[in-house]
């Protein structure tokens, strides 16, 4: 059947949603007003579980059972283009939109997810927030840009302290994961309660390289995203043992379309540029990649597959997780095998091995069971991030402090 409409998208908006769509061109050229004069807005809550479902949850759904939201004419824009503001969702939950003119069918489902924006920073809470810490103390807070993403935008880069370059933070390398949340709080801390730590060491941070696929979760895509625009999991995309193929969590990294495609050709995407741009001088003495899911990680930690026969490596990084998991992890019941390994070719840990035997970790989460759960299906509320957020400015800050002693 052919539709009267085209370009129809829901975008979650603070909480609201925006339901938006033009006149399709025969609609358009026809210069059809009737058709358009009486809209209607069906909404329905879907039972879509995040990190299960995926884009073809929605598929062939009709919109029976889905409530009438709206129903009545929308001026257009430019004689095209329908706007209608839906203020009712609630937070944490997907819905599917059906639009209806006059004499057509309901064109749809428009799908789209409500998150949290305190859980879930939009590019612009981050700017505004890194501006904020960098204003609060300019001698401090060196703020720069490192790079581009695939879309344009401006990758921040934020160093704090003056000492020798102690750890280095990198953010939301897969979109559908953590980073700012955890990054931008622990640097405040840092700065406002250990001001004397940092003039002995300095950390760098990328609080979020894939920027541009966190900002499609943050705009509402229900399911989890973990490339970049160009398909790219930048995570396989480092110059380090590029050429092996991978075939974890049964994808192939040398198939386009793959949830793990490793791209084209080493260090391709332009976020993998700007993280190896960021370490291009002095190299830090421990590196976290942040990982999990819905804007919290920890402990577990895995280190680069390519070193695990290393023993002085090995043994570094053990010494540096045990420090960090002992002030993350306080309770007893958390305390396990901080430090695993399984970072494959193309990864951050893997060229951060190659390139100055840096111990890195991807930061992921498992020993609080309750904690994953939630994470895992997009779950994460306020209260459960101030908890993470907390726990990791600890793990940063004992880290920290033992790094400083070795400077001493
Ligand atoms: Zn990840």
């Amino acid at each position: 059947m052919r539709k009267p409409i085209y370009g129809a998208k829901a975008i979650a908006v603070e909480g609201s949603v925006e339901l938006s769509w033009l006149k399709s061109t025969p609609m358009f050229q026809a210069n059809d007003d009737e058709e358009f004069a009486r809209i209607r807005i069906f909404r329905r809550e879907e039972p879509f579980v995040f990190g299960e479902d995926y884009e073809e949850f929605f598929f062939n759904a009709d919109a029976s059972g889905a409530d009438l939201l709206f129903e009545g004419s929308i001026e257009a824009t430019n004689r095209r283009k329908y706007v209608f503001l839906d203020r009712s969702p609630a937070l944490g939950r997907t819905y599917a939109y059906w639009i209806q003119t006059r004499n057509s069918a309901p064109v749809g489902p428009i799908p789209v997810r409500v998150r949290d924006p305190e859980v879930w920073w939009s590019y612009r809470e981050m700017m505004r927030r890194l501006e904020a810490l960098r204003d609060t103390a300019p001698g401090t807070v060196e703020l720069s840009v490192c790079g581009q993403t695939t879309r344009g935008l401006d990758i921040p880069c934020v160093r704090i302290g003056k000492g020798k370059l102690a750890m280095g933070l990198v953010g939301a390398i897969h979109g559908g994961e953590s980073g700012p949340e955890l990054i931008i709080p622990a640097l405040r801390r840092l700065v406002e309660e250990s001001p004397d730590l940092l003039q002995t060491v300095q950390v760098v941070a990328l609080p979020s390289v894939n920027i541009d696929s966190r900002e499609d979760e943050v705009q509402g895509a229900p399911w989890y995203i973990r490339t970049n625009p160009s398909g790219v999991d930048l995570n396989r995309n480092f110059p380090a043992l590029w050429d092996q193929v991978e075939y974890g969590y049964g994808f192939s990294t040398d198939e386009p379309g793959s949830l793990t495609y490793r791209g084209p050709a080493p260090a391709s995407a332009p976020e993998t540029k700007a993280v190896v741009s960021a370490f291009s001088g002095e190299l830090p003495k421990a590196v976290f990649s942040y990982h999990a899911l819905a804007s919290i990680c920890g402990p577990p930690a895995l280190a680069a597959n390519s070193a695990e026969g290393s023993e002085g490596y090995v043994n570094r990084c053990k010494y540096l997780i045990d420090i960090f998991g002992k002030a993350f992890y306080p309770e007893p019941q958390f305390a396990g095998k901080w430090l695993g390994f399984g970072c494959c070719a193309g990864s951050l840990p893997a060229w951060l091995v190659e390139r100055g035997q840096v111990p890195a970790f991807d930061l992921e989460c498992g020993f609080d069971t309750d904690a994953l759960r939630r994470c895992r299906r997009d779950e994460t509320d306020l209260s459960l991030l101030k908890n993470y957020q907390t726990r990791h400015f600890e793990g940063v800050r004992a880290l920290l402090e033992a790094l400083a002693r070795e400077e001493d």
